[in-house]
């Protein structure tokens, strides 16, 4: 099937959206959604396990006994204290003995191609590496500079983009080339929501007969299912329940960064504060959604956005809440914020490594816990040994679209490094074994794909790898 823009001889066909719609419809009158979570996080605290009535200061004596008794048997708030008063170097090794005693012996990655449709975005994350808007006229840019990054310098010395939207042409161009050299994940990702913000772009969606970019990507994802064999992961942001619905259909699992519970980095002086779609209330909805919906669902937390640890254990349990009433959660990344300019210095890796620990002993084992090994200096046997069982997705075709400047490693030399650390490498699909043939969790047409792509256990039919 070809995909034209809208008004070409056959663009009803290619873009299929009224049956997309319909199959999102009656999916959801089968799950009834409630329109608001029973739980919003605005700028309260959560109570941790163990916190702050259990906490006894005369038995408590913050030695590694006593940090270790107290997260084996749950009192979260009692390790706070040690977290929030010690230095991470101090109490680390206590997570790695806790760490050995529960992780798997299997560590897996996927191998995708990336599809990035539009590098422009509603928000302006300080720390961004990803956002472009060079690529914008100058009316535009000049209506929205109130929110604009003031990284020009450094904006302004990268390359220009070829234009303000993958095209549909483009996309499955990139789908078939990654299909060709074994990517069985195309992950398809965009900035969030730009048409709110840039009258250009909705001129462009407009032309593809769309209203946003989440009905674009969802009308991609459809393309590559009837043209290519791989399986679509979808990332553009929030999410409201319906888009949630029409994604599900075309994709084998969705992603979205809860990033931190911390409402502070939304305020003056924050990370977040010219992105709206970053307020923590609307990132959780989206995952709550996604439970509801059943779909399978990556997520993951920010290492060094001006988070405390107490942040980084509420994002983490908030994260397992969810799991725990839906049993959707595949992965939970763990990710450094690197190159900037407000944020210096980086994360360090004493504290993303701590965090993944963290997260290996607060999330259940079918959760696994994943770190990029494009970020980590090569300390693979370190980060595997803090917790790490999952490499996330490394593509032979495509950069790291978030932070290009760091390449993937080499399979092969991950696969023997892995092995030497006392752990097995196997290729995943975006869609976890524990998922991948739950009726519930997968659209039919998303089942096909899975089924010549999978082996019996559910992990990828992989050839050697090369
Ligand atoms: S939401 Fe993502 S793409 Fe948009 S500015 Fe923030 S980090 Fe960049």
């Amino acid at each position: 099937m070809r995909i034209t823009e809208k008004g070409g001889a056959e663009s009803r066909n290619c873009w299929d959206k009224e049956s997309t719609r319909d199959d999102a419809r009656a999916m959801r009158d089968r799950v009834k959604v409630p329109l608001t979570p029973s739980l919003v996080l605005t700028s309260g605290r959560l109570t941790l396990p163990g916190e702050p009535s259990t906490l006894n200061s005369k038995s408590w004596t913050g030695s590694h006994e006593c940090l270790a008794r107290a997260i084996r048997s749950g009192r979260w708030g009692e390790a706070l204290s040690t977290f929030e008063t010690q230095p991470v170097e101090g109490w680390v090794p206590v997570l790695l003995s806790l760490v050995r005693e529960v992780r798997k012996p299997v560590v897996t990655f996927s191998r995708n191609v990336a599809l990035s449709l539009s590098r422009l975005c509603r928000n302006a994350c300080t720390y961004c590496n990803f956002r472009r808007v060079e690529v914008l006229k100058a009316d535009d840019a000049i209506v929205n500079s109130a929110g604009l990054w003031n990284k020009t310098a450094t904006i302004d010395q990268r390359p220009p983009e070829r234009g303000l939207l993958l095209t549909p042409e483009e996309a499955i161009s990139i789908a078939r080339e990654g299909a060709r050299v074994g990517c069985k994940e195309a992950l398809i990702i965009s900035g969030e929501r730009p048409e709110a913000r840039y009258e250009s772009y909705n001129n462009v969606l407009k032309r593809y007969g769309c209203k946003s970019t989440v009905e674009y990507a969802a009308s991609i994802a459809r393309a590559i299912t009837q043209e290519v064999n791989i399986l679509p992961h979808t990332n553009v942001g929030v999410l409201g329940q319906d888009e949630v619905f029409e994604l599900k259909e075309v994709n084998a699992s969705l992603g979205l960064m809860i990033e931190t519970s911390s409402f502070a980095t939304c305020l003056e002086g924050g990370p977040h504060r010219y992105s709206p779609g970053k307020l923590p209330c609307l990132r959780y909805r989206t995952l709550f959604f996604a439970g509801k919906a059943k779909v399978p669902f990556t997520t993951g937390i920010l290492v060094g956005i001006g988070e405390t640890w107490r942040d980084r254990l509420e994002s983490l349990f908030l994260i397992r809440d969810l799991h725990e009433r839906y049993g959707h959660i595949q992965e939970v990344i763990i990710q450094g914020v690197k190159g900037s300019p407000d944020l210096e210095p980086d994360a360090s890796f004493s504290d993303i490594m701590a965090t993944v620990s963290l997260a290996r002993l607060i999330l259940p084992n079918e959760v696994a816990v994943q770190t990029a090994p494009n970020l980590i200096e090569g300390r693979y046997g370190e980060a595997l040994n803090a917790g790490v069982d999952d490499w996330g997705g490394i593509s032979p075709i495509s950069s790291d679209e978030v932070n290009p400047e760091y390449p993937w490693p080499d399979v092969k030399i991950l696969s023997e490094v892995t092995e030497k650390a006392g752990f097995r490498l196997r290729e995943r699909l975006p869609v976890y074994p524990r998922l991948a043939r739950e009726k519930e969790f997968v659209s039919s047409r998303i089942a096909r794909i899975i089924e010549s792509l999978g082996d019996d256990e559910g992990y990828a039919r992989s050839y050697p790898f090369d």
